[in-house]
């Protein structure tokens, strides 16, 4: 066991949930490979139907407690868990790019979010703002307030196995609402790790399982929650097949959701761009991550007039890319999370060549001792047509399209031809392009950014999607409000009782 996972109290067999501490679960074992060789790094002991209802249980018990503490002391308990992750920052970073295959300035940059948002929600926990308004009637008074919503359920994805958490617990939590999470199957040690750092903080300031966790199989797990009235609010990141269920099961009970689905996202380059810095930022898009973020970029559309220069630039560049261990510095790709990606990568490349597309770079498994473990591709760089149809889709791998188009509308109808909406930019030099781009005939994405790329959001804007991406928002901005329920209150001190739209009865 590496020095890291000790710091992080990671056994080589854990329990699969915890609420108030971890207890013994009962469920299958659940073997944690690293993507980088295969090999096991440690077990996780899953959790069944009865476990889940323990964790449900102690959780729904803390609510009593944390919803009638001052907001301000809830923020208190995020300020040390934000400081706990600060010691720990380097070994989380580490883990998350042993257990997932990002690279390691990737691994440190995802616990530094984490970090961002629980400093985001110590101040916001003080800005829990309501309103007044003006009441038509005499010596009324009507406010809006916002309470506590109850418990949030938390279902992540692999790709971002700790940040995506944070996002939504640390504002649920100086909300007032306790947390189930249900992290990936991909990335359970670095739910085990998080969580046990968590346990501590809550421990020391007497609300144990105000966060808990749940680590099990999203269609036995998973669905136990969508299915959980108890649960108001589930909060999912993921595919849009399971985003898809998660709509459907919520809305049949009523549920709350913020579904953060897949992207598709384009960065337009006109020929009066930068296009260094455009380069620099498709690469970071297009190649980070190995092109498993949900902002990575897919497509990149050239002007006509520049489309040949610049795709030399990027085979150029491509070509210098640095593959294999994650952990290693000198390298700016990882693995595939797992084999199954790779061959839904491959299957993406035949479809690509059937459908006439023109592979540029790249479109192979790398193989041989040099790539041990079975989830190694190269990064591709492919001449589409926008009407192909696997270009509407999201392989989640580092696939790009490139696109050529004349002109600023044409850019923007191809931009938003698709079904996702998540992250969009734009590289010009020209106010009237990058207005228009970000304006109501622009961009139809969450996500808008003129000489910025698609990928890697600050938290202090609300983050998220349209379309099929779902939607949701999370992270900064006015995102806290879905993790409360707001309350229209009317008090009338007139000592008469007119009724609203000067109405009399009787
Ligand atoms: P996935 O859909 O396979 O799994 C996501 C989570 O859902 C996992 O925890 C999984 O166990 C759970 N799950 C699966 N079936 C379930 C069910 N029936 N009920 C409840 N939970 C269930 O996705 P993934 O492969 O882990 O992640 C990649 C996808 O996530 C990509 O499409 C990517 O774009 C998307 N993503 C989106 C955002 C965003 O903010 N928009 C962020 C990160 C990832």
């Amino acid at each position: 066991m590496v020095d890291f996972l000790r710091e992080l109290g990671i056994e080589a067999e854990n329990f699969g949930a915890s609420a108030g501490g971890f207890f013994e679960t009962h469920g299958p074992i659940l073997e944690s490979r690293s993507p980088t060789d295969g090999h096991v790094i440690a077990k996780v002991k899953q959790a069944t139907a009865e476990d889940y209802e323990h964790v449900m249980k102690v959780g729904m018990a803390s609510f009593e407690k944390w919803r009638t503490t001052p907001a301000p002391r809830r923020g208190e308990v995020v300020r040390q868990i934000g400081h706990a992750l600060r010691a720990k920052k380097e070994a989380l970073g580490k883990l998350v790019s042993l257990e997932m295959g990002k690279i390691y300035v990737e691994g440190q940059g995802e616990v530094q979010e984490m970090i961002d948002m629980a400093d985001f929600a110590v101040g916001q926990s003080r800005q829990l703002y309501g309103l007044i308004m003006q009441s038509e009637r005499k010596f009324h008074r009507m406010s809006e307030t916002w309470h506590p919503l109850g418990m949030v359920g938390v279902i992540s994805a692999f790709n971002f196995p700790v940040a995506v958490w944070s996002w939504n617990t640390f504002l649920a939590a100086i909300c007032g609402d306790p947390v189930i999470w249900k992290p990936s199957s991909f990335t359970p040690l670095c739910a085990v790790a998080v969580q046990k750092l968590v346990d501590q903080v809550l421990a020391d300031n007497g609300f144990p399982a105000v966060m808990s966790l749940v680590i099990g199989p999203g269609s036995s797990v998973g669905q136990r929650m969508l299915d959980d009235r108890r649960i108001p609010m589930i909060s999912a990141t993921g595919s849009n097949q399971m985003g898809e269920r998660v709509a459907v099961a919520a809305a049949k009970r009523y549920a709350r959701t913020i579904l953060e689905l897949g992207g598709n996202n384009a960065l337009i380059v006109m020929n009066d761009a930068n296009q260094d810095m455009a380069l620099r930022s498709v690469l970071f898009g297009a190649i980070g991550t190995a092109g498993q973020r949900c902002t990575s970029t897919r497509r990149l559309l050239l002007e006509k007039s520049i489309e040949k220069g610049f795709v030399e630039r990027l085979v150029n560049a491509y070509k210098q890319i640095k593959i294999g261990d994650p952990l290693d510095p000198k390298n700016l790709m990882g693995p595939l999370v797992d084999k199954s990606a790779v061959s839904d990568m491959m299957t993406a490349i035949k479809a690509i060549k059937e459908q006439g597309g023109e592979i540029l770079y790249g479109g192979k498994e790398l193989t041989g001792p040099a790539y041990p473990g079975g989830c190694w591709v190269e990064p591709t760089i492919v001449r589409a047509r926008p009407d192909m149809p696997i270009v509407k889709q999201e392989t989640f791998a580092p696939v790009l399209y490139v696109i050529a188009f004349s002109g600023i509308e044409e850019a923007i109808r191809i931009q938003n031809d698709v079904p996702q909406g998540l992250s969009s930019c734009i590289y010009t030099e020209s106010m009237s392009h990058a207005e228009r781009f970000l304006s109501m005939v622009g961009s139809d994405c969450g996500i808008a950014n003129v000489n910025v790329g698609t990928s890697g959001a600050e938290i202090g804007g609300a983050f998220g999607g349209e379309k099929e991406t779902g939607g949701g928002r999370e992270a900064g901005s006015d995102s806290w409000k879905q993790y409360m329920r707001r309350q229209t209150q009317t008090i009338n001190w007139s000592g008469e009782l007119p009724l609203a739209q000067g109405i009399t009865f009787g």
